[in-house]
This record gives structure tokens, sequence and C-alpha cells, in this order.
């Protein structure tokens, strides 16, 4: 038992019977690399590139600069996987050069994958540059693209991926209920996908992730967020490819256990939660995650979600 405790306490993410659930970090640039190596991070769940181009907000980092920051992540986790997310631009992370400026709702409008495949140019330099950083390196890196709504996008993606020459694997965030939805398509084009719930929870329940008054609405217990999980998960599960999460929801300990019961393959979180998460991992089987995760989709709001689990997982 006390060595089961401290494997608990650092070591890769895992089920009390063994059912591995790679811990990985949100990181927004090198600054962030020491906290998750020393939280026992496995890699590099999200690495939010924007942080870099709000330096100057009047254009694109050089491909030198950005070389230089992605390098320095990259060297931190040899061995590991680091996903880097090409840059979000728009709605609650506007960039003058990219985010038009008179779109009546930000949000619905032209931002992340949109505002890159308007402007190939940021795009191709940014791909580029990581192409760069990687080479010569052992670790496994995965590029992904932040709000993919269909499988034309996912396709549009990868086709960048290829012609900039990155050997990477390419995936699709999962943000907007379409891509939920139709998550197989999606992953003919792609070889991962990515939970985004923070914005997957705006989208479904058309509540701005930035106006407290709808606030209730963003809570990802919400079990129609739960059931749009499952959908991704199921597809991954169905087409062999791997479905993380890497939004909030991923740092709540016991939402942590359902979303691992819901079938997703890893967990990116703040590197400060990961030591809460693994420790609540390593208390249930995958077997009590799944019925948790069953009992929290079978209610009809979040707190009730929140206390069923609660309820399967304490035994009551
Ligand atoms: C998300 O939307 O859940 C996500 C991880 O991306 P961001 O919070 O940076 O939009
Ligand atoms: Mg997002």
């Amino acid at each position: 038992a006390r060595r089961a405790a401290l494997s608990a306490a650092s070591g890769p993410g895992a089920t009390s019977d063994g059912h591995t659930v790679p811990l990985l970090a949100n990181i927004g640039g090198p600054g962030d690399v020491a906290a998750a190596v020393e939280a026992g991070a496995e890699g590099v769940g999200l690495f939010r590139t924007e942080f870099l181009f709000l330096d100057d907000g009047t254009r694109a980092p050089s491909e030198e600069k950005q070389t230089a920051a992605y390098r320095q992540v990259l060297e931190a986790f040899p061995q590991g996987r680091v996903v880097v997310r090409v840059l979000d631009a728009g709605a609650d992370k506007p960039l003058d050069f990219l985010t038009p400026a008179d779109e009546p709702n930000p949000a619905l409008g032209v931002r992340g994958l949109r505002s890159l495949l308007d402007h190939p140019d940021v795009l191709r330099t940014q791909l580029t540059a990581l192409a760069r950083a990687a080479e010569g390196l052992p670790v496994h890196l995965e590029v992904m693209a932040p709000m993919v709504a269909d499988r034309a996008d996912a396709r549009a993606f990868a086709d960048a991926c290829r012609a900039a020459g990155l050997h990477a694997k390419f995936g699709a965030m999962v943000e907007i209920p379409s891509a939920a939805l139709r998550a197989r398509s999606v992953l003919q084009e792609v070889e991962f996908l990515s939970l985004g719930t923070n914005d997957l929870a705006q989208y479904t329940f058309a509540a701005d992730r930035q106006v407290g008054a709808v606030s209730r609405l963003q809570d990802p217990w919400q079990p129609a967020l739960l059931d749009l999980v499952a959908l991704a998960a199921e597809a991954g599960r169905a087409e062999g490819k791997s479905c993380g999460v890497c939004g909030e929801a991923a740092s709540d300990p016991l939402l942590a256990c359902v979303l691992t019961g819901l079938g997703v393959t890893s967990l990116s979180m703040g590197a400060a939660s990961i030591p809460y998460v693994r420790a609540a991992l390593a208390k249930y089987t995958l077997a009590q995650c799944e019925r948790a995760a069953a009992a929290a989709r079978a209610t009809e709001s979040a707190d009730e979600a929140r206390a069923a689990a609660r309820a399967v997982l304490s035994g009551e």
C-alpha cells in the first residue's frame, strides 16, 4: 500500500487497476515548462502558442524567434509527447493583424483555424518553425488546430502540415459541437482529437465564456457536454486513435475520473492540478470510473451529475 501511495504521488497517470491515462500539462511558453516537469507531467497536452504572438500585436514573430521558443519546450520533454496548438487568434484572444475588427460576434467569426486559413503565410511560418525546432530531437511532436468545424477543416490543416514538411502527428481540437457529432469523419483526416471543453461548452450552450451572467451554462459537468465528450471518445476508439481532453474540465479530479470513464485517453491541465488528478485516478478502477460516468450522464443538470458521480465513487 505504501508503494502504491508513493507511485500515486508521482509516476504516470493510471487507475488503481492499471489503466493508463497520461497526465499532460497545459503551457503558454517556455516559462511554464519548469512547473510542468516539477509536477511530473508526462508531456505537454496543450501548448497555447498565441502568447508568443501577443508581444507584438502588429505582426507574427519571425520564424527564428518561433523556432527558438518551440525548441526550448521540445527539449524539456526528450522522450515525451508535446502537443502544440497552432495560433488560436480571435474572440477572447484578438490579434490586430489577424482578427477582423468589424465582426458582430467574434466568437462566431473568423477565429482559430479559420483565420490561419485566411492567412496561409502565418500558418506556413509557424509549421516550418515547428519542423525546424523538432529536427534531431527524439520528442513525439504532435500539432493540432483549434476550432475545427468539420472534415474539410481537418483536411485543410493536414494538407498545410504536409506541405510544410512537418514530421509529426496532426490532430484536431474538438471545441465545436459539429466536430464532436461528426468526430469519425474528422478522424479520416487527422490522427488524434483533443477536446477543448471550454469552447465546447461555450458553443454547445450558446453561452459566452467571457460573460459571467451565463457561467452556469459553462459548467463542464453539464450532461449535454458529457454526451459530446462520449461521442468523440467513442469515435476515437472506433478509429483506433487517441482522444484527449485539454480544457479546464480535466483539472477537476472528480471530473477527470468521469472523463476517463467516458473513454478519453489523456488529460491535460495546468501543472498545479496534476498531483490532485493523479491521486484521484489512482483511487478507482476503470470500471468504477465508467459507472460514475454513466451515472453522471443519466442526470439532468451539472449539480446532479457531480453528485451522482461522487455517490458512485464514494460507494454510497
Ligand atoms: C478550450 O477551449 O477548452 C481550450 C483548451 O482552448 P482555450 O481555452 O485556449 O480556448
Ligand atoms: Mg478553445
